[in-house]
């Protein structure tokens, strides 16, 4: 384990996402490197400070029945209005309301605190943290592809048609879909074909092609893209994986995969020179 792996997987490791072989590399690549046991340290205190500054506590009951019997007393006396008190009980009355208003305005300052104190707490995650721990449709389908392909390794159900001719799995799949994914074989330039899958993702039927590398699976996952679909493609790490996106000929594809983000780009740019027509 080098400091570039660590690295990359530091986020996976303070949130006990890896596994125990992996955890255990890193532990003593931290053992032997201050810079990463340094970022380490400094990235742990980091998340317990933001986790310390997000309230998740219930108001006091003490608080509680202060705000409530406020309320009641409120409304106990608008009804009636202060014509039927008698004159000598009205800087009583009056006082009570003013102390049951500073109560409430009180609270509300403590609320209002409470509420900087999140938004704060929000701006450090939003900025802080690694862009895909930010709660969006990004990070949602990420997820979920990550899932997939884990699941896909995990289940004994790599494939649906396992075969490494591209003249196998493309009919395949196209008589399956609604629409047509290249399929290519790069066996001579070290990613075989393995064969084909479908999936289920982003509420829709898609295609999934698994590529080997060495002893590491890549599922390539593919679907027609939305007209207004960003274009350019993203590297995506998350979870100790590398998802690369891109898109060609209005299919969506999305790379998943446990091996470094070069090879992943070395194969997508051997797809491409394979599967579009020149
Ligand atoms: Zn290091």
């Amino acid at each position: 384990m080098n400091c570039e792996e660590t690295t990359k997987l530091m986020d996976g490791y303070l949130d006990g996402e890896l596994d125990p072989i992996t955890s255990q590399r890193i532990e003593q690549h931290l053992r032997e490197c201050p810079r990463c046991d340094q970022a380490y340290a400094t990235h742990g205190s980091l998340i317990r400070a933001i986790g310390n500054a997000t309230p998740y506590y219930k108001a006091p009951l003490e608080l509680r029945e202060r705000i409530q019997s406020s309320l009641r007393k409120e409304m106990a006396e608008q009804p009636n209005g202060s014509g039927s008190i008698p004159v000598e009980a009205r800087p009583l009355i009056a006082k009570e309301q003013a102390e049951s208003r500073s109560i409430l305005f009180g609270t509300s300052w403590n609320w209002l605190a409470l509420a900087a104190a999140i938004v704060f707490a929000a701006v450090i995650v939003w900025n802080v943290l690694p862009r895909l721990q930010r709660p969006g449709n990004d990070q949602f389908l990420a997820t979920q592809l990550i899932a997939s392909h884990v699941r896909s390794l995990m289940a004994n159900h790599l494939t649906d048609v396992a075969s490494s001719d591209q003249h196998t799995v493309k009919p395949w799949l196209d008589a399956k879909l609604d629409f047509a994914p290249a399929v290519v074989d790069l066996s001579p330039k070290g990613f075989p074909l393995i064969g084909g899958r479908l999936d289920y993702l982003d509420n829709r039927a898609v295609a999934a092609l698994i590529y080997q590398r060495r002893k590491h699976f890549i599922n390539l996952f593919v679907w027609p893209a939305a007209p207004d679909e960003k274009r350019t493609p993203e590297i995506i790490t998350h979870q100790g994986y590398q998802l690369l996106h891109w898109i060609e000929s209005d299919l969506n594809y999305w790379a998943v995969s446990d091996i470094n983000e070069k090879e992943l780009q070395e194969f997508k740019q051997l797809f491409e020179e394979q599967s579009v027509p020149h």
